[in-house]
């Protein structure tokens, strides 16, 4: 079977660099927040263009995290989209904000700058905008919007780990950008971890204290915070992970590209071509099909696991029943739910490999 996932066959020297970091760490008997957490903050706000970078426990709370840090809370109205991984709107929800939910751009599955327009109101004190997939679109509408609105950009780059809108990275482009290090992100640790990178000192500040208990100086807790630090062992993995990236993301984008010429069925629908090439990550190569679930059962038997992202959008979620919309409705999220499908497209998949996955799709009929 070709996986979506395959953790396992990742370039014998990374595996070894890895093994050494897990027993430099065993050996310091330092486990929580040090001196590899430190190091692996420095070296990905280095890597983002960031000044700085918080290590927290997951993307979830990283995204919380940033709306605590920046004062958004009860009463609060927040825009995203509902063509997304639950923990956005969870995150937001428990920061104790109230989500509303746009509609997507069908042509590339992110959220649409209309259908955000159309949600912010006089409650709304943010955006957090997901760069779904691995792309970065229209940053200059994003900002502009929130700018005039005078609202905090929160961008959620759970699935676009260095992904740049002309030179920026993905999160130094709005307040501050949050990030996922679950296993099956870009950059993946061997367990849960996360980080908001930010330009701004005082965010960062704030953040480090909402991580740990909200605790500014051992002993005092200013404000109500969470425990949700990073551990050392997923700190010295991911450095060394960090190291691999790049090359992992241009991995990415010659399968993508390879599927972008390859997939010739007219019954599978590409999505839209990214802005440029640096602009999208490849996090997930998704295509679209009327008859999705038949083309998944298909491309099962051909040996290509497949999966769908996301099946259910936000707002048709049972915990979800009474959520906020935009008053013209989600149609296209709820059209791309019933047709996207993610075939494989992670950096270890070899060349045969991509080959028998255009072959799959083309044969389906
Ligand atoms: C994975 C993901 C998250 C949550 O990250 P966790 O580390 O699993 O908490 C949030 N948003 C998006 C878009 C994601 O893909």
């Amino acid at each position: 079977m070709i996986r979506m996932n395959d953790f396992t066959s990742d370039p014998p020297s990374l595996r070894e660099a890895q093994l050494e970091a897990v027993q430099r760490v065993l050996d310091s008997g330092w486990y929580v927040l040090g001196p590899e957490v430190e190091a692996f903050e420095r070296q990905f706000a280095a890597a983002c263009g960031a000044r700085h970078a918080v290590g927290v426990a997951n993307g979830m709370d990283a995204i919380e995290i940033a709306l605590r840090a920046l004062s958004i809370g009860p009463g609060d109205e927040v825009v995203t989209t509902s063509m997304t991984a639950f923990a956005t709107v969870l995150a937001i929800v428990r920061a104790g904000a109230i989500p509303r939910l746009a509609d997507i751009n069908p042509v590339t599955g992110l959220m649409s700058v209309d259908s955000a327009k159309r949600c912010v109101g006089p409650r709304t004190r943010a955006v957090v905008l997901v760069h779904l997939y691995g792309q970065v679109a229209q940053m200059d509408d994003w900002k502009e919007l929130c700018e005039s609105a005078g609202i905090h950009l929160i961008e959620d780059c759970a699935q676009s780990h260095l992904a740049r809108w002309n030179n920026q990275v993905a999160g130094t482009i709005g307040d501050c950008g949050a990030y996922s290090f679950y296993p099956t992100k870009n950059l993946g640790a061997a367990g849960d971890g996360g980080a908001l990178i930010t330009q701004s000192q005082d965010i960062d500040a704030r953040a480090k204290v909402l991580r740990n208990y909200g605790q500014s100086q051992r002993y005092h807790h200013p404000v109500l915070g969470l425990n949700s630090r990073l551990d050392e062992i997923q700190a010295a993995l991911l450095a060394e992970r960090l190291r691999w990236l790049e090359e992992f993301t241009a991995r990415r984008r010659v399968i993508a590209a390879a599927y972008r010429t390859g997939i010739t069925n007219p019954q599978v629908q590409l999505l839209a071509q990214p802005h440029d090439i640096n602009s999208h990550v490849y996090h997930l190569f998704v295509v679209r099909c009327t008859r999705r679930d038949a083309l998944a059962a298909h491309l099962k038997t051909s040996g290509v696991e497949s999966f769908s992202h996301y099946p259910v959008p936000i707002h048709h979620q049972a915990s979800c029943s009474g959520i906020l919309i935009d008053p013209a409705g989600l149609r296209h999220s709820e059209e791309h739910a019933a047709t996207c499908l993610s075939i494989p497209c992670q950096h270890n998949l070899t060349d045969a490999q991509v080959a028998t996955v255009v072959d799959a799709l083309n044969s389906f009929t």
